[in-house]
């Protein structure tokens, strides 16, 4: 079971995926959790690279190191728990590129979605359900304010490109209702664990 956590800066996934894998353990299920760009060690190399390497690169050339780094991800990390059977909980996948660079930095044009559409099906592994954390871009901005770490550079992107990475992940939810849930994520950390436990247990027994 391949299930991914996809919102903007500051929805709580981190939190989340923790609770998670904590519930599901103490379940007794095997579980793994693991997060995009990286989750393998040339990934998380890539993910330096992509996060607090050049400004410059291209769309498409940063597109291509995310889906770089993902299949370094999928073959060293993903495929091989999934085959031991684990349930493998990943904090962002591939819905981060298409709102991120398909639709914060390109603004949706026609030519790079594509680009990043026929990526998406050489890659192939689609997660079997997908949390999508929303709250809303003046929730987020207050809590990033309150937060003391590092910002990579994706973080001094203006506020239209965050606005619209969260549009475009409204709308991904919308168009593929059996694989994505949206949670509300401005209430409690524990009231949103127990309604993102009851979900997945849904799943594992359905
Ligand atoms: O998951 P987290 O919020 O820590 O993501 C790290 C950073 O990478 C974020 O600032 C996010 O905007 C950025 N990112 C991106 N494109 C992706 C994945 C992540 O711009 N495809």
């Amino acid at each position: 079971l391949f299930i991914t956590f996809e919102g903007g800066e500051a929805a709580g996934k981190s939190t989340q995926v923790n609770l998670l894998e904590k519930s599901l353990s103490n379940m007794g299920h095997k579980v793994i959790k693991t997060r995009e760009p990286g989750g393998a060690p040339g990934a998380e190399a890539l993910r330096n690279f992509l996060l607090f390497g050049p400004q410059d690169l291209s769309l498409r050339a940063e597109i291509m190191a995310h889906f770089s780094a993902r299949c370094d991800h999928i073959d060293k990390t993903i495929q091989p728990a999934l085959k031991e059977g684990k349930i493998v909980l990943c904090d962002r996948y591939y819905d981060s590129t298409s709102a991120y660079q398909g639709y914060g930095r390109a603004q949706g044009d026609p030519e790079i979605l594509a680009f990043i559409e026929a990526l998406k099906v050489q890659v192939r592994l689609m997660p079997n359900l997908t949390f999508y954390l929303h709250v809303p871009r003046t929730v987020a901005v207050a809590r990033i304010k309150r937060r003391a770490h590092l910002t990579d550079r994706y973080e001094s992107y203006d506020e239209s490109y965050h606005q619209r990475v969260e549009e475009a992940f409204q709308s991904m939810a919308l168009q593929e209702p059996k694989r994505f849930r949206t949670i509300d994520a401005t209430g409690s950390i524990e009231n949103i664990h127990s309604e993102i436990l009851s979900e997945v247990s849904n799943l594992l027994h359905s």
